[in-house]
């Protein structure tokens, strides 16, 4: 049965193969960019919206059985960077797959050719991509595992792998379908003992974040959509975790939207109590559903809603030293500005009038856990009192447990923490569209 999920997906991804390379024709023909992952979302987002206008958000998640024969799933792949180097670095890589691969070649799509090998090396040589120690003459190529998953560094990774030479990077890039992604990364990104309501919430942010970079990397034409850190979201491959994998069917395909474009749904662990609507220096215009106006109380109970942390000033000496040329010593340290939020702006280092901002102290001192902090010197100890845990935008985690707790469902939450937004389903492709799309397969196989 595996097998047969390969080959469909071969099938499936041969066609997304051919349709990004359809896009790319025609926008250099300033045709319309029909079939790109891009337009799939855009048309889906302009969908469901149409079927908002008419329906509240409430009944928007009840009626997807409608149609259900008639329409069948279109997949969405979200493309993740694994790994990166340079060319000029002589370098192997190897990805496995117990029974070989397919690879295919972008400009030969319908013959790709098999390796029955389990294990396969990607290298640069003398600046050039090369696979299995021989030049590859394309700049970007596919691998498909002819079953099951492919492995690299030791986790397991479903879809097809895209190997780019880009300027002078390689790039290895995971083609994962979305669901696949979403419950990847909720393994990671949220907590796997938590309620099944909790993780349905996660799952739809997570979604509707991802869609929206989705958007953003292919207007940019990037290779790839998100990387697999906290830069966007981690992901590290596959796991079995039911309640995760639940998580995501149940929610299969719903993301929020605000004036009918995907939402940025960023969340972190615990707010803190902190109005996002007060933070200064955000883009609210560009976000708007992320300036709420009133706070959460609903992690007050959570550990980490207050934190307190001790510096010695020996330590808080060597970390400075690597931040400002010359520093010796450091005297005192007080926050000199926050914003109405109570976010720490502006923190002054004495002796000297040196500044730095509650960020930068966030990134550099490990237990200082958000950006809403006071600091306290005895002597030489600088004790740090805060509040939650995070960036205190969008959804807050520990919030969330306490309103499922509280019997809140799913839609009252996401609403709670995004507001203004509403709930939508990526849509589904019809027969007649499947009909057209292998018509313009055929055809462009036959230029
Ligand atoms: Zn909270």
């Amino acid at each position: 049965m595996v097998y047969r999920y390969n080959c469909c997906f071969l099938i499936f991804f041969l066609c997304s193969c051919l349709y990004a390379d359809l896009d790319a024709k025609k926008r250099k023909k300033g045709a319309l960019d029909k079939g790109s992952q891009s337009c799939c979302i855009q048309e889906a987002v302009q969908e469901e919206s149409l079927e908002q206008q008419e329906k509240d958000a409430e009944e928007n998640t009840k009626e997807e059985d409608v149609g259900e024969q008639e329409k069948k799933e279109r997949r969405y792949i979200v493309r993740v960077l694994l790994y990166s180097w340079t060319d000029d670095h002589e370098k192997s890589i190897q990805l496995k797959s117990p029974e070989g691969f397919w690879v295919i070649d972008p400009q030969n799509k319908s013959h790709p050719l098999v390796f029955n090998t389990d294990t396969l090396s990607i290298d640069t040589i003398g600046g050039n991509l090369c696979l299995e120690g021989k030049k590859v003459a394309r700049d970007h190529f596919y691998l498909v595992p002819k079953e099951g998953c492919i492995s690299f560094n030791g986790r397991q990774y479903k879809g097809a792998f895209l190997i780019v030479h880009d300027r002078r990077n390689i790039l290895l890039i995971n083609c994962v379908d979305l669901e696949d992604y979403i419950c990847s990364v909720l393994h990671t990104e949220s907590w796997p003992g938590w309620p099944l309501e909790v993780n349905k919430v996660f799952a739809i942010a997570s979604r509707s974040y991802t869609i929206a970079m989705m958007q953003q990397a292919n207007k940019k034409n990037s290779s790839y959509h998100v990387c697999n850190t906290n830069l966007h979201q981690t992901y590290t491959g596959t796991h079995s975790v039911k309640i995760l994998h639940d998580a995501v069917e149940q929610t299969k395909g719903l993301f929020l939207t605000y004036e009918n474009k995907p939402v940025i749904a960023m969340f972190d662990s615990c707010c803190g109590g902190i109005v996002p609507a007060h933070i200064i220096n955000f883009d609210f215009v560009k976000a708007p559903y992320l300036a709420r106006s009133y706070p959460c109380e609903h992690c007050k109970c959570c550990k980490i809603y207050q934190w307190k942390v001790k510096y010695d000033r020996t330590e808080l000496e060597q970390i400075f030293a690597s931040l400002i040329p010359n520093f010796l010593r450091l005297k005192d340290m007080r926050v000199s500005k926050k914003d109405k939020a109570g976010l720490v702006q502006e923190v002054m280092l004495k002796p000297g009038s040196y500044t730095t901002s509650g960020k930068r102290l966030y990134s550099l001192l490990k237990g200082v856990k958000s950006f809403c902090f006071t600091i306290r010197r005895n002597k030489t100890t600088f004790t740090f009192t805060g509040r939650g845990f995070g960036h205190h935008l969008g959804l807050c985690q520990w919030g969330a447990y306490e309103m499922v707790s509280d019997g809140f469902d799913y839609k009252r939450i996401l609403y709670f923490y995004y507001p203004g937004t509403k709930l939508a389903r990526l849509s589904r492709v019809s027969k007649d569209d499947e009909d057209h799309e292998q018509t313009e397969i055929k055809n462009e196989l036959n230029e």
